[in-house]
């Protein structure tokens, strides 16, 4: 019988983090002050976030990044992550492709959003802070920052878009049983949620909002930071951590990925998974095709602009330059909360940019069909995010079929979702829906960008 399973044992947990920015030749363009209108400097985020955290943000010499030893303790509740052979999947699909999935499901909160969020938890506690802010949408990182804030003894507020805080109860219990204290958002505790729900009073939130309102109460706090779940570059560098472990577990398998695939929100999972076997396109060494899978509802990658944006709706963090609907573009309500974000990440966005990555749209209702059919070959409830991807890893599976080329398929499952089966439900019963967005009214939210980058 095939090995399913590709298991590392505790000495292999990757020691440094890879940080992709030192081995590109287009480096991303400098983030903007929002303010002074110059390039960022380390000092300009340190009132925001961490000291190393900031310095991360903004390093692009290192290629490698020491894992500190008490965040490494701490991957050890979970880590490594199992690499599997979706064997059941491949012969549903009858395809010539074999398919494997990095599971980072089987973190203790569900997703990968804990290898970001014990790194930023562990700086904060270490450079003296008390308190900590941040946004959740689906609430995936709020959860994961909960439980990372406890283990370190840190307080912790997170503003959780509304949507998901009404359809997704479970996870508000579940940072509250971490201890955090969670926030509707837009609520009425901040000037930026105050001036939205003036404007927009049954408007539903949105990861940007939430940002403009953690962010507020970040900087009118005393001894306390935000941390940021996605987007930002020093949260791609901590992911990799997942794509360091799957390079050596492919090549426990003896295979190489001929396509790489993650869902896409801000980037980090794509990244997290991407940039290890990206480095081997880098250097010349391999032709891997990577693709990133993001909601048809929300096309930043496929139909959005390549230019400075803020990351949050009311123009608070520094300019990035990013794929982006604008910040103001205000996602259709789809059940994978932590797709609807208007924007790309820096680094993701310029390898786009230079076509080292790809991207697809998916549909709601086919990310719907595939977690199905994943549930029912493999065994495990996907969350409706991680979906994208297994929908996109299905497409090339049947392309692979239909051209008769047994390509190696790698996608990562970034989370399992038990705790997201009221979409699940709303889905059988025949309620969900696909989402289109007319070009107008992307055109609509980009035509406000000042043209910095003039693309
Ligand atoms: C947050 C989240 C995503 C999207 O965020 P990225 O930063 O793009 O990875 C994807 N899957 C799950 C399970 C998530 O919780």
């Amino acid at each position: 019988m095939e090995t399913k399973k590709f298991l590392l044992n505790e000495q292999q947990i990757p020691t440094a983090w890879y940080n992709i920015v030192a081995e590109m030749t287009n480096k991303p363009a400098p983030l903007i002050h929002p303010g002074t209108r110059q390039p960022l400097k380390p000092e300009d985020l340190y009132p925001l976030f961490s000291r190393a955290a900031a310095d991360q943000e903004l390093n692009t010499t290192d290629a490698w990044i020491e894992i500190p030893e008490p965040v490494r303790e701490q991957y050890r509740i979970w880590r490594p992550t199992p690499l599997v052979r979706a064997t059941a999947l491949e012969r549903a699909l009858d395809t010539p492709a074999h398919i494997y999935f990095k599971n980072e499901s089987v973190s203790p909160v569900g997703s990968h959003k804990l290898n970001s969020a014990i790194a930023q938890a562990y700086y904060c506690k270490q450079e003296g802070v008390t308190n900590i802010t941040t946004e959740t949408g689906a609430g995936q990182w709020g959860a994961a920052l909960s439980m990372a804030a406890k283990h370190f003894g840190l307080e912790l507020a997170v503003y959780m878009v509304k949507i998901s805080y009404e359809q997704k109860p479970y996870r508000r219990s579940i940072m509250q049983t971490y201890g955090a204290e969670v926030i509707a958002s837009p609520s009425m505790s901040t000037k930026a949620g105050r001036a939205i729900i003036t404007a927009t009073p049954n408007y539903q939130g949105s990861l940007g909002t939430a940002i403009s309102e953690a962010v507020e109460l970040a900087m009118s706090t005393p001894n306390c930071k935000y941390a940021l779940g996605s987007v930002l570059n020093h949260v791609a560098l901590h992911q990799t951590v997942i794509g360091l472990e799957a390079v050596q577990q492919m090549e426990m398998a003896g295979e190489y990925p001929d396509v790489v695939i993650a869902c896409f929100g801000g980037g980090s999972n794509f990244a997290g998974l991407a940039f290890p076997f990206l480095r081997g396109n880098l250097r010349g060494k391999t032709d891997t095709r990577f693709i990133a899978a993001e909601p048809a509802s929300c096309p930043k990658l496929t139909q959005g602009v390549f230019e400075y944006d803020y990351g949050d709706e009311a123009g608070y963090t520094p300019l990035i330059p990013m794929y982006t609907l604008g910040h103001n573009f205000k996602p259709a309500n789809i059940h994978a909360g932590g797709l609807r974000y208007h924007g790309g990440g820096a680094i993701v966005s310029q390898l786009k940019h230079d076509n080292l990555i790809e991207a697809v749209d998916i549909e709601q209702l086919d990310s719907f069909r595939a977690a199905n059919l994943f549930a029912r070959t493999e065994g495990i409830i996907p969350a409706p995010e991680s979906s994208h991807a297994i929908a996109a890893a299905i497409n090339e599976a049947l392309r692979c079929k239909v051209a008769g080329r047994g390509e190696t398929i790698l996608f990562n499952l970034s989370g399992h979702g038990l705790i997201d089966m009221t979409a699940y439900d709303r889905y059988f019963a025949g309620d969900l829906q696909n989402y289109t967005v007319s070009p107008e009214e992307i055109a609509e939210n980009t035509r406000k960008l000042e043209k910095i980058l003039g693309n």
